[in-house]
């Protein structure tokens, strides 16, 4: 991967006839195309059609060359809506994901001391999700047209 290029982290769903389901190409993204992926979801239908949803991260370059593969090989491919939600019980206000959060929606509120979040200024990155050490942050997939 090249390092000079920012990496992106995208969650999208992909679905694809049974004709093909037999086949490596979601690997190939990772071993053609040097990107990561997890599969946050994967389904057959009765019918034999496939439904995945993957997080996938890489360059941005990486990332439109394998997005553009997969289409070429007739895979339906649409972004997964997500959302992120704070347990308001759980935080602890400890701040750790202030430091992280790209966007600010997470920030101290300088009266209070506390961690306000702010879901409009939210971006979903999910880099919050995995700091946070009470697990208090959440990010739900939204699966949309695989339901
Ligand atoms: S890292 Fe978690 S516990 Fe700490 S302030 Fe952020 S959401 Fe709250
Ligand atoms: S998901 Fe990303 S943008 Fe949203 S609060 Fe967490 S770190 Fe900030």
């Amino acid at each position: 991967m090249n390092n000079t290029v920012p990496a992106v982290r995208k969650l999208v769903s992909l679905s694809f006839p049974h004709s093909i389901s037999s086949q490596p190409m979601v690997c190939n993204l990772a071993r053609i195309y040097n990107l990561c992926f997890n599969i946050l979801r994967a389904q057959i239908t009765p019918r034999q059609e496939g439904f995945l949803t993957l997080e996938i991260f890489g360059s941005e370059e990486d990332y439109n060359r394998g997005i553009d593969y997969l289409k070429q090989q007739g895979i339906k491919i649409a972004p997964a809506a997500q959302h992120v939600a704070r347990d308001e019980d759980s935080c602890t206000h400890c701040g750790m994901c202030t430091a992280i959060c790209p966007t600010h929606a997470l920030a101290l509120d300088m009266k209070t001391r506390r961690i306000i979040f702010n879901a409009d200024k939210c971006s979903a990155c999910g880099m919050c999700t995995r700091i946070c050490p009470v697990r208090a942050m959440s990010l739900d997939v939204d699966y949309g047209a695989l339901e």
